[in-house]
């Protein structure tokens, strides 16, 4: 099907439309859910004292939803090209099988993340920070509407992995979908100002190689450590982690941090017999 000019418009405000619910959906119900309903229950998981002023959260919204029309337009521009043949390799994925499917949802996971952290540091850097980052971090004490709020180029350069990726790795367009999905349910509860992840006994997260929301606040407390979005891992292999780390982590859910676990030494091997 070849799309006609005046298709695209529809094409671009139906893309807009897609966006902003998925956005609005996920911002508004975690903190419907999290900041009103569930307020008093989970008073023991709250990682700071104080939220973010309301005008704050109100300009997050306006702001990312200035980062939804760039990423409608990056679709809009996805659906021209996969109709100009330039996605050979997402038609070929989608008679791969359901091992594939799931397969390329994890890469495509695992190469966002490792995009974001290098992508996220370079934003960093003093020269590039103030025209692509700084919007972001305006956000001092984070709210679940800040997932989105990003300067245009910052907007630009994230939606660009959505473009480019299934240039590079066969990936059906359904995973693409449910990769968005992914991205906007972790970036949301990142900022979502409560810890969820469950602790272990010595006030340690449990799945200790997922970033968890206290992770990333940190990051907008003090800027210059923990710039992994999903997983800990380049963080750690860069030595990039925050080293007050595990101790806000054991703060925000209010355990005390116990030592590491000591695995049972390796008994020595016997001395051979002499004689
Ligand atoms: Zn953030
Ligand atoms: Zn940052």
């Amino acid at each position: 099907m070849r799309l006609a000019p005046e298709h695209i418009g529809e094409l671009w405000w139906s893309d807009l439309a897609l966006h902003t619910g998925r956005y609005a959906v996920f911002a508004l119900l975690t903190w419907a859910v999290l900041w009103v309903g569930l307020k008093r229950p989970l008073r023991g998981r709250k990682i700071r004292e104080d939220n973010p002023p309301a005008a704050q959260m109100a300009l997050e919204f306006l702001i990312s939803m200035r980062s939804v029309v760039i990423f409608a337009t990056a679709a809009m521009g996805m659906a021209l090209l996969s109709e100009a043949g330039a996605y050979p390799l997402s038609r070929l994925a989608r008679h791969w099988g359901p091992v594939w499917f799931w397969t390329s949802l994890v890469l495509m996971i695992i190469g966002h993340d490792a995009y974001y952290y290098w992508s996220h540091r370079a934003m960093h850097h003093p020269r590039l920070f103030q025209k692509f980052h700084r919007r972001h971090h305006r956000s001092h004490n984070p709210s679940p509407f800040s997932a989105y709020s990003f300067d245009l180029r910052e907007a630009a350069l994230m939606s660009s992995f959505v473009i480019l990726w299934p240039l590079a790795v066969p990936t059906p367009w359904q995973v693409v979908t449910l990769f968005i999905l992914h991205q906007i349910a972790r970036n949301t509860l990142a900022h979502a100002g409560y810890e969820l992840m469950p602790a272990r006994a010595n006030g340690r997260p449990m799945f200790d190689w997922l970033t968890t929301t206290t992770h990333h606040d940190l990051h907008h407390a003090s800027g210059g450590s923990n710039f992994g979005l999903y997983f800990t891992w380049w963080d750690r292999w860069m030595g990039t982690e925050n080293p007050d780390y595990y101790a806000a982590f054991a703060r925000a859910v209010r355990r005390p941090l116990g030592r590491r676990p000591v695995l049972p030494a390796t008994p020595a091997p016997a001395a051979p017999l002499r004689g």
